[in-house]
């Protein structure tokens, strides 16, 4: 009898999901892996040539071009399909035109049989992953969004930089929207459990201007990045490959996530970026920081700005 292994349906091969495909190849996270895109030949020509790596892969992947009636037996659907940003456009202005693609996705998806978890990344990944979980009909805990992911690691990376300390040992988040209106945590940004104001204690050459600076590099680093070379790929492949392992391995991990929010944080009927819990069953638990004044305003502009630009769509009241 054979033993049940875990698969991974990735929808959208563009260039987010093929990077995905690969960091996920690179790190060993699942047994089966399967492509799915409109581009038929793009899907195609990426599962032939990520097999030919497999000689240099830590464990075996099975990986294969496939269909929606692949996704039946799959754990977790990744979703990377759909337009992207282009030079100038905000995430939100591609709601319409991804709200629809993403209707005739899921559809196709939930047609299969599928029962697993979803995951989302295409933009905007808030709004998309509110349309995932209404059209999947699936239990709030197992539709998540990438959320904050890559802003919470691109501020990591950046006041790890700036304190020349390793990132991973900075503990900071962004929350909100993945957008232009998403806020540190300034109050419970901490490096090896001092906060910031104690790290900084009698520190010379400390510029609170620099890390407010730092903060606007963090929350516009995708247009920064469009602008040269046209999309952002590596570092958002690499968060989802965290989140799939936090998954697929049931760690229990807290990561920002865009999660269903049901009066925490005093919001509701909203998916938006927040810590969480997340193990083998999806989100178990949004983890309530105790924001101060000015965060909390912050937030729920960033909820407010959302909910405004969903209401076409979804008549959220
Ligand atoms: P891309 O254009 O390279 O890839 C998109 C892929 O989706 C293409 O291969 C296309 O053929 C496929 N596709 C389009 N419609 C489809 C459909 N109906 N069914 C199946 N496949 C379909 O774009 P990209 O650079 O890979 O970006 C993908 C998405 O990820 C964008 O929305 C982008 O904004 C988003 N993104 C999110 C983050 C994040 O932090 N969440 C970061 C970077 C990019």
């Amino acid at each position: 009898m054979l033993n049940r292994v875990n698969r991974v349906a990735l929808i959208g091969t563009g260039f987010v999901g093929s990077s995905y495909a690969f960091a996920l190849l690179n790190q060993g996270i699942t047994e089966e892996l399967v492509l799915i895109d409109l581009n038929k030949d793009k899907a195609e020509g990426d599962a032939m040539d990520l097999n030919h790596g497999l000689p240099f892969a830590p464990s075996r992947t099975k990986i294969w071009y496939g269909s929606y009636a692949d996704c039946g037996n799959a754990d977790l659907v990744v979703i990377t399909a759909g337009a992207n940003q282009k030079p100038g456009e905000t995430r939100l202005d591609l709601v319409e035109k991804n709200t629809r693609i993403f209707k005739g996705i899921v559809e196709e998806i939930m047609a299969s049989g599928f029962d697993g978890i979803f995951l989302v990344a295409t933009n905007p990944v808030d709004i998309l992953t509110y349309a995932v979980w209404k059209f999947s009909g699936l239990p709030k805990e197992r539709v998540i969004g990438s959320g904050t992911i890559l802003d919470t690691a691109r501020f990591r990376f950046l006041l790890g930089e700036y304190f020349d300390v390793d990132t991973r040992n900075v503990h900071a988040y962004i929350i909100g929207e993945h957008g232009d209106t998403e806020l540190p945590v300034w109050s419970h940004a901490d490096i090896a459990g001092l906060s910031i104001s104690e790290w900084t204690k009698n520190k010379d050459g400390f510029n609170q201007e620099d890390l407010n600076k730092l903060f606007l590099n963090v929350r516009d680093a995708a247009y920064h990045i469009i602008e040269r070379k046209g999309a952002t790929f590596y570092g958002i492949a690499m968060g989802l490959v965290r989140l799939t392992k936090a998954i697929l391995r049931n760690e229990n991990s807290v990561l920002t996530i865009s999660a269903y929010l049901e009066g925490e944080y005093g919001q509701n009927d909203i998916y938006i970026g927040v810590p969480a819990v997340v193990n083998r069953n999806g989100i178990r638990k949004i983890v309530e920081l105790d924001l101060s004044d000015d965060e909390r305003e912050k937030f729920t502009n960033s909820v407010n700005v959302l909910k405004k630009t969903m209401e076409p769509v979804f008549k959220i009241s």
